[in-house]
């Protein structure tokens, strides 16, 4: 950040008192501007037994295949935000259930959360973020071409616990070079 968002004066760091990080401080108005992690919310659509999956039509990782997930926005719950993405990326209206996977990954300042979901009427379409989407069976499930390691370790437990029918909520770190 280099300029306030409310007075558009230069910002600095520093660290605000009572506080023990630095933050930008605009030395204009006074505005403390924190930064913390953003939320992506999505779901596993599911429709006798396959999975919708999407393939990206934007960066990052463009052309690959993902599970429907996206930024909440401000004002919306997480439920909220994973039913809007479905729709918006793969044009699926879903009955959602229970959260089911959560990744915290602090390197990259975000928390990852994906809900069980079943498609309503086994109607899909393909959204403004996506090339394609399609209804995958276990076997189809491109692997190699899956576009984040949350996804993909979503896919992983799903099958796995699928198998059981038990869908206990996994929490996890995933951690690599963290920002000091
Ligand atoms: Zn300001």
């Amino acid at each position: 950040m280099k300029f306030c968002s409310l007075c558009a004066t230069p910002v600095v760091q520093k660290i605000p008192e009572g506080d023990s990080r630095l933050r930008y401080v605009c030395p204009g108005c006074g505005e403390i501007h924190y930064q913390n992690p953003n939320i992506v919310a999505g779901t596993i659509p599911v429709y006798e037994n396959k999975i919708l999956l999407c393939k990206r039509a934007i960066e990052p990782r463009k052309g690959f295949w993902t599970l429907p997930a996206g930024f909440m926005e401000n004002q919306e719950t997480t439920t909220e935000a994973a039913v809007r993405e479905t729709w918006e990326e793969a044009l699926a209206r879903v009955k959602l259930g229970t959260l089911y996977t959560l990744f915290n990954i602090p390197q990259i300042d975000q928390v990852h959360l994906f809900f069980l979901a079943t498609i309503k009427d086994g109607q899909y379409g393909v959204g403004e973020e996506s090339l394609e989407t399609r209804l995958f069976s276990e076997s189809e499930i491109p692997w190699d071409e899956i576009s984040f390691p949350t996804v993909k370790k979503t896919l992983q437990y799903f099958i796995e616990d699928r198998s059981n029918q038990e869908f206990p909520l996994r929490v996890e770190d995933i951690v690599r070079d963290r920002k000091t």
